[in-house]
């Protein structure tokens, strides 16, 4: 999509701190990062939220969960643990309308919500 930020990092139209990429996803560090580990496993495809997912992306998911857990293994973070998160809407403070997975760790994380 022409006005998506991260359409325009996966073209390399925007800069990023790339992690990791394939045919698939991309995965990058997030530029306010709320963890000492923070980073996002983008798909190359443009699915807008988790409500767009539909039963055809399931080997895609597949891929973003290898591509996050295999990251975490790079960032150090694999054995300490880390959480996954999807946001989806305003409330859960969703900025940019594509698909995207947070990862978090490098410290004590506390409950979620
Ligand atoms: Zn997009």
């Amino acid at each position: 999509m022409a006005d998506c930020l991260f359409c325009k990092i996966i073209e390399g139209e925007v800069p990023s701190d790339k992690l990791y990429d394939d045919d698939l996803v991309v995965v990058i560090l997030d530029i306010n990062p709320r963890a000492p580990r923070h980073f996002l496993v983008i798909p190359r495809e443009h699915i807008g939220t988790v409500k767009d997912v539909r039963g055809e992306h399931g080997p895609l998911l597949t891929r973003m969960f290898v591509a996050a857990s295999n990251v975490a293994k790079d960032e150090g973070i694999a054995e300490s643990g880390f959480r996954m998160t999807f946001n989806v809407g305003d409330d859960a403070g969703m900025t940019v309308n594509h698909l995207h997975m947070h990862v978090l760790g490098g410290r004590q994380l506390g409950p979620e919500g």
